[in-house]
């Protein structure tokens, strides 16, 4: 491929200007051709849609059908494809090939089916995992994933990612909660899997399995999840002081049964355990009188929070 291609946007919003000089190392011409010029990136843009990776060529699908043509193609042409959301961490799946491009779904963005009643919700794979939040808290729900940088991901890339955060304990990890998938394998056929409403399996669980794939198994186009009600309180307490009074709170948090939400440790410094200093961070959610009685009994137990 030669020749300049237009500029697609920071992070695939949309956008206008000049694009990249096009390396060697860029996709195929005929794939390129497939998206008009204002949704592809190549070259520096690209890169800089990456944060700072050399990924050649950046496309971005509107629809399934784009995503199909140009996986087709792709197999056809033999041009590999890294599936991405934001490419806020795209090195969780691993780049090492040339001549290949990111197919972004961040432009398949919408909500196509929200119950709030039934606490589900089915969206494009590139829903920003912010706009999810918008939609959904005004109904006092939420999806709870926290792993770190998520609030930058899409709702697709989360699963794709299937990382469980600290609150996987009380809620489930998001593989739990990704109750059925849309597809794009990578001979360009399309797979519903699971369901839109519950989790329902008969043979393999094959949500499962592209929950957490992180690009490996083909481009997922669509998710749908299950919500949770949002807690009206939500407290973390953070007990610091060195490794052994961290431990010490961490033994008291597991035996006396408090209804916490999470907990974590950091731990720093290196060497043996003496003098090193750390922090143990607890969550507790729940209604407003319940979490003040937990941070009350917490303190009473193990000192200030
Ligand atoms: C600064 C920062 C730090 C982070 N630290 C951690 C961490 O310590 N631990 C952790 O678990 N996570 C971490 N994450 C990841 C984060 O929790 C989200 O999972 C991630 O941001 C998702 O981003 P994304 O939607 O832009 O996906 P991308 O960054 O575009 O892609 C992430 C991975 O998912 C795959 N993928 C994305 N979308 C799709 C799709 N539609 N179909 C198939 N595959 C897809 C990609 O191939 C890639 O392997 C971090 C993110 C950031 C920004």
């Amino acid at each position: 491929m030669d020749g300049e291609r237009g500029r697609a946007g920071g992070r695939g919003a949309g956008g206008s200007g000049g694009g990249g000089a096009v390396s060697a190392a860029t996709a195929s011409a005929g794939i390129v051709e497939l998206l008009p010029p204002d949704r592809v990136l190549t070259g520096e843009a690209a890169s800089e849609w990456a944060g700072g990776r050399d990924v050649g060529t950046v496309l971005f699908p509107a629809d399934t059908n784009e995503v199909q043509a140009l996986v087709r193609l792709a197999n056809e042409t033999g041009t590999p494809l890294l599936p991405a959301g934001n490419g806020s961490w795209l090195g969780a799946g691993g780049w090492t090939r040339d001549g290949g491009a990111v197919v972004s779904t961040s432009r398949l963005d919408s909500v196509v089916h929200y119950e709030p009643a039934d606490l589900t919700l089915t969206a494009g794979a590139g829903l920003g995992w912010r706009k999810l939040g918008a939609v959904v808290e005004p109904n006092g729900q939420w999806l709870p994933v926290d792993t770190p940088g998520v609030g930058a991901g899409t709702l697709g890339g989360v699963a794709a990612c299937g990382v469980p955060g600290p609150l996987s304990g009380r809620y489930g990890a998001i593989r739990d909660n990704v109750l059925g998938l849309e597809v794009v394998t990578g001979d360009g056929r399309l797979l519903r899997i699971g369901g839109r409403v519950v989790k329902n399996v008969a043979g393999y669980d094959l949500v499962r399995l592209f929950t957490g794939s992180r690009g490996s198994l083909g481009v997922i186009t669509r998710v749908s999840v299950r919500l949770f009600p949002r807690p009206g309180a939500d407290v973390t307490l953070v007990f610091g002081g060195g490794l052994d009074e961290a431990l010490e709170v961490a033994r008291v948090v597991r035996v006396t049964s408090l209804p916490v939400a999470a907990a974590e440790m950091v731990v720093r410094g290196t060497g043996d355990e003496t003098g090193r200093d750390a922090e143990l961070a607890v969550r507790v959610l729940g209604g407003r009188a319940e979490v003040d009685d937990v941070r009350a009994r917490l303190v009473a137990e193990v000192g200030t929070g």
